[in-house]
């Protein structure tokens, strides 16, 4: 079995933040009106009341590969240029798993909801498996070791399945490298998760220099009009163009 840092760990002490209806993008923006505040407050209460965050990570070897690399071994292609060539810059990466729990999905199936209350407890919904992704990212940082020249490490951005040039249908990678069924988390054959509120994200772990460089796909990514862009394309640094 191979060295990691730290293995599989379920019911990681993770928690809801307080200030949730704020990370809701509608919310402290132009046009949010007074109904719609205190809609997602009242929302961001009771998902604080009801989910039940779980987590499951694990630390993986990055085998590079042109055009894909491969996490853990050469079973679990990355079938995405974009973020292989992100990957591949990087010697581990961490693939994890959050979901709030069934129990959450029952409220958004709550038919005594107004279509409005339950559009801005979706809304909300989303932003705290989001929000718990990030506590997860940030416990993650704290814990990276230096590499073995005493370099400082650092993570590249999250992807996940469905983003950028990354298929859903690769939800199936996660999966075969979590094993997040005992988190309580499942696949469907439409690869959509259930609960509903989850999401599973692999981040590469790398010399802090070259992250800062590299670690972002959207350097090598010309795509004119994406909303999600990070950073500016760098038509110079493209060596997995086709
Ligand atoms: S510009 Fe958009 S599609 Fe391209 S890498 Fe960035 S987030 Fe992904």
């Amino acid at each position: 079995m191979r060295k990691a840092e730290w293995t599989d760990r379920q019911h990681l002490p993770l928690d809801v933040p307080k200030n949730l209806a704020s990370k809701t993008y509608f919310c402290g923006k132009k046009g949010s009106s007074k109904r719609m505040r205190h809609a997602a407050a009242r929302a961001a209460a009771c998902v604080r009341e009801v989910a039940e965050p779980r987590a499951v990570r694990r630390l993986v070897r990055v085998v590079p590969g042109y055009p894909y690399c491969f996490l853990d071994d050469l079973r679990f292609p990355v079938r995405s240029r974009l973020i292989s060539g992100v990957l591949s810059q990087c010697e581990t990466a961490v693939v994890c798993a959050v979901t709030l729990g069934e129990q959450l999905d029952d409220v958004l199936r709550d038919p005594s909801l107004s279509a409005y209350d339950q559009w801005v407890f979706d809304q909300v919904a989303t932003a705290a498996v989001e929000a718990v992704m990030d506590e997860l990212e940030a416990e993650i940082i704290t814990g990276l070791q230096r590499g073995p020249s005493g370099a400082a490490r650092a993570l590249t951005a999250r992807y996940s399945p469905g983003y950028c040039d990354w298929p859903l249908t690769e939800q199936r990678l996660m999966f075969a490298l979590l094993r997040p069924e005992k988190i309580g988390l499942t696949l469907s054959e439409s690869y959509l998760m259930q609960p509903q509120k989850s999401v599973t994200a692999v981040m590469g772990i790398g010399d802090a220099a070259m992250v800062a460089k590299y670690g972002i796909a959207c350097r090598r990514c010309d795509r004119p009009r994406c909303p999600f862009r990070r950073c500016a394309y760098d038509p110079h640094w493209s060596p997995a163009r086709d």
